[in-house]
């Protein structure tokens, strides 16, 4: 105020070009707002739809997102299962044995593509390795890729997932990496399988392509020496629908 009182301009003429210079810049930051809005949010199963049943998380636990860690189940799909039944099977069991309020993870990608909702981003995951969890937002794939192998439609659910999760957080494609990568030595999350995508920079590279807006070309390589054959079991028929 002091400013404006000691100013020559008159502070009706210094609000007006104060008002103008606020639109100016809201103007441009919309622009850049649609330039920047490539990927559009995929679609999700949402918490209220597959009838997540989550307790308070404390807010000591609350996180900014600075990362994209990939897990997988860990446990081998068995086909014809249900993926809700089957993530409200892993709150039911965290909350059971761990006191975890929900969800470890963020998202969960069943193996026809679908995407749940899990713990809300704002909070930190829930690990039982040891690494410096906050800020990390946690997508874990259905499966055990020790055992089999990961399915077209999740590869296509994770790269858009994370496409859209680099763009809303403005994180580097380049620093997804899998849960080995962050807990060193005590895990072989998220299995063979799933992470020679990571390490041959199959990932990065789909994810860099989608958020520029191009079509990135998500496939299925050849099985890995030494790694597993037999692709992910199919997810109950009555449950594709609305995929
Ligand atoms: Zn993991």
């Amino acid at each position: 105020m002091s400013e404006v009182s000691g100013s020559a301009v008159p502070p009706a003429v210094f609000w007006g070009a104060g008002l103008l210079g606020v639109i100016v810049a809201a103007a441009m930051l919309g622009a850049a707002e649609v330039k920047k809005a490539v990927v559009a949010k995929p679609e999700m199963v949402t918490r209220e739809q597959w009838g997540s049943q989550a307790r308070a998380i404390g807010e000591d636990q609350k996180q900014v997102p600075k990362w994209v860690t990939i897990h997988h189940a860990g446990s081998k799909w068995k086909a014809g299962a249900d993926p809700a039944k089957f993530v409200k099977a892993v709150q039911a069991w965290g909350q059971r044995e761990k006191n975890w309020p929900d969800v470890p993870y963020h998202f969960m990608i069943a193996p026809d593509g679908r995407i749940f909702e899990g713990r809300p981003i704002e909070y930190a995951p829930q690990t039982n390795t040891k690494y410096d969890v906050p800020g990390h937002i946690g997508v874990e794939l259905m499966g055990d890729f020790e055992v089999e192998r990961v399915s077209e439609a999740q590869l296509k659910s994770l790269v858009k997932l994370a496409a859209w999760l680099c763009q809303e957080y403005k994180l580097n494609p380049d620093e997804i990496a899998g849960h080995k990568d962050r807990a060193k030595a005590q895990t072989v999350c998220p299995g063979k399988d799933l992470e020679r995508y990571l390490a041959d920079g199959s990932i990065k590279n789909w994810v860099k392509q989608t958020m520029e807006g191009k079509a990135a070309e998500v496939r299925v390589k050849e099985a890995i020496r030494d790694g597993p054959t037999e692709m992910i079991g199919a997810v109950a028929a009555t449950q594709k629908a609305g995929k």
